[in-house]
Order: C-alpha cells, then sequence, then structure tokens
C-alpha cells in the first residue's frame, strides 16, 4: 500500500495526499520526512524530519514512537523540528505517554531557518524559511565533502604528493546538496532558497494541479499550483523531482495524465509523482 519510487541509488517510499497524510521514507540517509502515518518502515529511521505542525504531518509521531517502543529500540527517535514547535510536540508527548503509562520521549532538535546540523559521516541538514500558515521548514540535505582545490586541478600527480607532503593545504571543502524537502508552503520557498533547485533530488509538493482551484485559493491555504512550478521550469536543475501532497480533488490515476499534458517535455522526463500506480483511490 507504499508507494515506492526508485531514483538513482535512492529510494522514496511512503504516502502523501494534502491534509490527510504525509509520511516518507529515505532509506539511503536513515531518514523519515513527516510522520502523517507511522508506517513500520519508518520505525527503523535515525532521524525524522518534521516540517510543521499541522496534523496531517506530525498526528503519528506518537505512533510512531509506540512501535519503536513495541520493537525494543532503545535510542530516542532524533526529531528535528521548527524551534517554534519544539515545546508543543513535548508538550503533546507527555500527554500520550500519560495515557499508554510508558514514556515516549524523543532527541529533540528545534532549527531555524539557516541554521544546519549533522546527520552522521559527512551528511548534514540545513533549514530554508518555508511559507505556511504555522512555522514551517524546507530541508536541504548535503554532504560536506574535500576535493583537490580547483587550482591543483590538472596539476601532475608527483606535483600534488610533493605539496601534500610539504603540508600544503590542497583541497577545499564543498557542498554536495542531495536532497531537498519542501511542503506545505509558498511557492517562494524556492525564490528564496535557490539551493533547493540544485539538490540532486527535490521532494516538493504540487497540492492543486489544474484549474479546479484558483490561484486566490491555492494562497489563501499557502500551498503551490502546478502552474507556479512551470513558471520555474527552466530553474529545476535536479536530476529527480518529486511532486507529493497532492489534493484529493485529483484520482492517483489521473495525476500522471495532468503532468504529461501540462509539464514541458524536459522537466516531465524527471518528474516522478508519488501516487499508487494505477489506482482510482488514494490508500485508506
Ligand atoms: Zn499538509
Ligand atoms: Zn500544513
Amino acid at each position: 500500500m507504499l508507494t515506492e519510487l526508485k531514483l538513482g541509488d535512492m529510494t522514496v517510499r511512503g504516502l502523501s495526499v494534502g491534509g490527510i497524510y504525509t509520511a516518507l521514507h529515505v532509506p539511503q540517509f536513515d531518514l523519515g520526512l513527516d510522520v502523517g502515518l507511522a508506517p513500520r518502515t519508518l520505525a527503523g529511521v535515525r532521524t525524522l524530519l518534521l516540517t510543521h505542525g499541522h496534523v496531517d504531518h506530525v498526528g503519528s509521531l506518537g505512533t510512531l514512537l509506540g512501535i519503536r517502543a513495541l520493537q525494543g529500540q532503545r535510542s530516542p527517535l532524533r526529531v528535528i523540528m521548527p524551534a517554534e514547535i519544539v515545546d508543543a510536540v513535548q508538550h503533546s508527548l507527555e500527554a500520550t505517554s500519560a495515557l499508554q503509562h510508558w514514556p515516549l520521549t524523543i532527541e529533540a532538535v528545534g532549527l531555524r531557518a539557516g541554521e544546519e546540523t549533522p546527520l552522521g559521516s559527512d551528511l548534514f541538514v540545513r533549514a530554508h524559511q518555508a511559507f505556511h500558515l504555522v512555522p514551517c521548514l524546507a530541508y536541504e540535505v548535503f554532504r560536506r565533502v574535500r576535493k583537490l582545490h580547483p587550482s591543483w586541478v590538472g596539476r601532475p600527480g608527483n606535483e600534488i604528493a610533493r605539496a601534500r607532503e610539504a603540508g600544503e593545504d590542497i583541497f577545499a571543502v564543498t557542498e554536495r546538496p542531495e536532497l531537498a524537502y519542501a511542503t506545505d508552503t509558498l511557492v517562494s520557498v524556492l525564490d528564496h532558497a535557490p539551493a533547493l533547485f540544485a539538490a540532486k533530488t527535490l521532494i516538493i509538493e504540487a497540492t492543486f494541479l489544474d484549474g479546479r482551484k484558483s490561484m486566490e485559493a491555492v494562497h489563501a491555504g499557502c500551498h503551490i499550483h502546478l502552474d507556479e512550478l512551470i513558471a520555474r521550469a527552466e530553474q529545476f536543475r535536479n536530476e529527480h523531482l518529486v511532486l507529493m501532497h497532492f489534493s484529493q480533488m485529483y484520482r492517483p490515476d489521473e495525476v500522471n495524465g495532468i503532468l504529461d499534458a501540462r509539464l514541458p517535455p524536459a522537466l516531465r522526463q524527471r518528474t516522478h509523482a508519488l501516487v499508487p500506480a494505477d489506482n482510482a483511490n488514494w490508500p485508506g
């Protein structure tokens, strides 16, 4: 019942329907993205990124922690979220713990736009400002890698080796953006954080797809319309673009047809819809 997309060496697995539930698992990075449902595949992740506090994104956190306890996992889940919602999330877990007679604890990491935190080895996550009805963040997961400094590229190997032995710093630190995630936001998230256009894979909401929703209503709910992504088609340098968080006004089996008809071909080739295959109804 989960949708699974294979994007090169990355898998994205989960479910997402706007206003109903969003919960994604990216096994390659041991990451969960929101927890509006608690599928078992998410229970083993080391880190969960929460975009914001709406129930279709955070409502199943208690269930996920319960599954972890059932599985005997001892280390608390690391939950990265907007700094403004840490207290409310902790209070809700205290209430749930009281119901359970069992402590459901997390390692809470509150971030503000522009801040970053390590995810392990050379992997980091940076928060970007998203624009929603409540505090909301977009995330950029990147590797920080040491590469030969451009001034040394193409020089003979023995020269480079001599410089290294002499203790010269011949490396430059660069960032390799792997994954970006933006949902429940106005499209201006992209204009404020152009780094999202450069991630190898960008997972982004396209809650509304055609004329069934007026642009005024889309903006009132602080969401993105496909027209607004089409207007920026030339800017997407991502290898893979994953669209998700579709409104339930669209049937899953009509989404790809709408994308075929509306996206410029060069972008359509790289675009994947997070929808259950050949299904007329959303799961659940
Ligand atoms: Zn949502
Ligand atoms: Zn929301």
